[in-house]
């Protein structure tokens, strides 16, 4: 086989489509956070970033930095193994009683990634728990899709977010087979947000075990930071809790939080998390400083609510049209994996604005979108400059306006 040209070939392919991905060379600044420096053509420049996960900016929060350098000076740069073999330090032991502590849970376990966390977990338990059936909504994330499928276990997909679909799918089975049902709470795409109280009693009901992804939700929402669960009062009636250190905690890393034997089972027979060189220290010391401040603190919170209201009364005013849902997550809705690009292309080399375009097979073909993040720190002039861009491009090419 001639490879490279099969590669190419397939490359191509994407081109064609418009959903090839590009990837900004972004130089993120510390303190200055949503600006970043592009490094594009014409030299480097300051740019605004519309579409970041650090959703609070814990990322460069001082109390995550000055955290991370001591424990880098401390404790050096890598962990130096597996969890077994040397790898775990104590950040690694404080981290996990605070993240069981922020869910309520008796344990928690870290992995190297929210990826591999949902991966390892759903894998694992669906594969060792004999006969499992695993109930799954159809808008999971690929994490989630991929741990089920590496499991072999039997699955149904239910219709997202539907209580119904879910409850009369669990009514069909043996009543003796053991059931799990995976879901997440707020969908990274389209920011809606799912009837975890409804999944719950469902769960109850057909005495199922409850595995729900709190990614976009951690940090975020709750008292505490807790996630849905927390903010519903509904994190004791989950299994497992699943959430990452890379978004509103500003860091990297993933989690599930859970009964003692439960997170046992899993630190015991999951391969994602045996097999693999621990999170670096400095690491861990940041996230527990970031849970630690955002449990106390919820001034960034509502600062990021405010400023997700300010942006999607403006994209209102002008007629952009974005979906309405109840959560920090604006998409601005395209329809075009081709246009969505250009206005992507257009908005960072005309107006100094990064927003990345969202293609199949993130979201379905015909549904492509800006997914646009609105931050603590975006200005008023911030939100004013990016809707008078779209505006500017809506109106040059006639694109569909919002009612
Ligand atoms: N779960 C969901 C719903 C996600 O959107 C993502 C990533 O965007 C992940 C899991 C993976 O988390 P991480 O980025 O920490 O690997």
């Amino acid at each position: 086989m001639d490879f490279e040209t099969f590669f190419r070939r397939e490359l191509d392919g994407l081109r064609g489509e418009g959903r090839y991905r590009v990837f900004a060379d972004l130089e993120r600044q510390a303190g200055r956070f949503p600006i970043a420096t592009y490094h594009g053509e014409g030299g480097p420049r300051d740019v605004t970033v519309w579409c970041s996960n650090d959703y609070l900016g814990m990322g460069q929060h001082p109390k995550v930095l000055a955290a991370m350098h001591q424990a880098l000076d401390g404790s050096g740069a890598g962990a130096g193994g597996t969890r077994n073999i040397a790898g775990t330090n104590h950040y690694h032991v404080l981290l996990e009683r605070e993240l069981a502590a922020l869910h309520g849970k008796e344990a928690a376990l870290i992995f190297n990634s929210g990826y591999m966390a949902n991966w390892a977990s759903l894998s694992t338990l669906a594969a060792q728990i004999p006969g499992c059936i695993v109930l799954t909504d159809a808008l999971n994330h690929a994490s989630m899709i991929e741990g089920i499928r590496h499991s072999r276990a039997e699955k149904q997909v239910f219709a997202h977010n539907d209580a119904g679909d879910l409850r009369r799918r669990l009514a069909g089975l043996d009543p003796a087979r053991p059931k799990l049902i995976a879901f997440e709470s707020v969908y990274s795409m389209d920011g809606d947000i799912a009837p975890i109280r409804e999944f719950c009693d469902i769960a109850d009901e057909f005495g199922a075990l409850t595995y729900l992804d709190e990614v976009h939700a951690v940090g975020l929402y709750g008292p505490h930071g807790g996630g849905i669960a927390e903010r519903e009062g509904l994190s004791g009636r989950l299994s497992l809790i699943q959430g990452t250190l890379a978004k509103a905690y500003g860091v990297i890393g993933g989690y599930i939080t859970g009964s003692a034997a439960l997170c046992d089972f899993i630190r015991s027979f999951a391969s994602g998390f045996i097999f693999s060189s621990s999170l670096p220290p400095a690491v861990a010391a940041g996230a527990i400083a970031a849970i630690r401040h955002l449990k106390e603190s919820s001034v960034e919170r509502q600062q990021q609510q405010e400023r997700v209201a300010a942006l999607r009364a403006k994209l209102d005013l002008a007629g952009i049209p974005h979906l309405n849902n109840p959560s920090h997550i604006v998409p601005v809705m395209v329809g075009e994996a081709k246009a969505c690009k250009a206005i992507s292309d257009e908005l960072l080399s005309r107006f100094d604005i990064y927003v990345q375009p969202i293609n199949y097979p993130t979201v379905p073909r015909g549904t492509e979108r800006l997914r646009i993040t609105p931050l603590p720190f975006h200005s008023d002039a911030d939100i004013d400059a990016l809707v008078a861009a779209l505006s500017a491009i809506w109106a040059r090419d006639g694109l569909k306006r919002a009612a």
